[in-house]
């Protein structure tokens, strides 16, 4: 039978669905995945935590960043790392 030939399935390449890289399972170790545990969110800024450094005209509110980290760049790479976690698995 023909094999299907689109797809190129070599071995154990996976994409993780957290960071959407391709890792192979094979090298998926405790440091191959880097992300953040908590969403990119647009809140008010709180005070006790100072998370965010707000620009002269900003206004108070203006905060955005990573709730777990206060990285304030959207593509800021991930403050944790952990395993790669393969749409197959869960
Ligand atoms: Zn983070
Ligand atoms: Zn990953």
């Amino acid at each position: 039978m023909a094999e299907e030939t689109g797809k190129s399935e070599k071995g154990n390449e996976k994409v993780c669905k957290r960071c959407k890289q391709t890792y192979s399972a094979a090298s998926n170790n405790s440091n191959s995945c880097r992300f953040h545990p908590s969403f990119f969110v647009c809140r008010r800024h709180d005070d006790q935590k100072r998370y965010y450094e707000l620009g002269p005209g900003d206004p108070p509110y203006a905060a955005k960043f990573y709730d777990c980290c206060g990285a304030e760049d959207p593509e800021a790479s991930g403050c944790t790392t952990s395993f790669h976690v393969s749409y197959d698995d869960d």
